[in-house]
C-alpha cells in the first residue's frame, strides 16, 4: 500500500519542480513519448499531485530511461514542461535514496 504525503508538492519545490499541479492529465506527454511504457510520464506527474512519493521512489529506475528529447514538453496543453518534471524527480530521488 503506498503511503500519501500531503506535502509532497510543496517538498518537491526544493528540486526545480513547482508546476505538477498545471497537469490535467490528458495523457499527451504518454502518447509520445518514445519510451511508450506504461504511462510514463504522465504517471510520475500524477503521483507528485498525489504524494505518492513511495511510487516514484519504486519505480525511479524509469526516470533514467528518459532520453531527455523533450517531446513531452513541447506537446504539453497546460505547459506543465514534463520533461523537466522528470529532472526535478531524478535530483529528488539521488537527494532521497538512502531514506527510501
Ligand atoms: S501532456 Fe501535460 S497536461 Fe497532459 S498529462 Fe502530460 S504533463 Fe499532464
Ligand atoms: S523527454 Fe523523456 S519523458 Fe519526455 S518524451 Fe522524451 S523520453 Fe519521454
Amino acid at each position: 500500500m503506498s503511503v500519501i504525503n500531503p506535502d509532497f508538492v510543496e517538498e518537491m519545490k526544493l528540486f526545480g519542480e513547482d508546476i505538477a499541479l498545471a497537469c490535467f492529465n490528458c495523457g499527451t506527454c504518454a502518447a509520445i513519448c518514445p519510451l511508450i511504457a506504461d504511462h510514463f510520464p504522465r504517471k510520475m506527474i500524477r503521483y507528485i499531485q498525489i504524494g505518492a512519493r513511495d511510487r516514484i521512489m519504486d519505480q525511479a529506475q524509469d526516470l533514467w530511461k528518459c532520453l531527455h528529447c523533450g517531446l513531452c514538453t513541447q506537446t504539453c496543453p497546460r505547459g506543465a514542461n514534463p520533461g523537466e518534471i522528470i529532472l526535478s524527480l531524478k535530483r529528488y530521488v539521488v537527494e532521497n535514496w538512502r531514506r527510501s
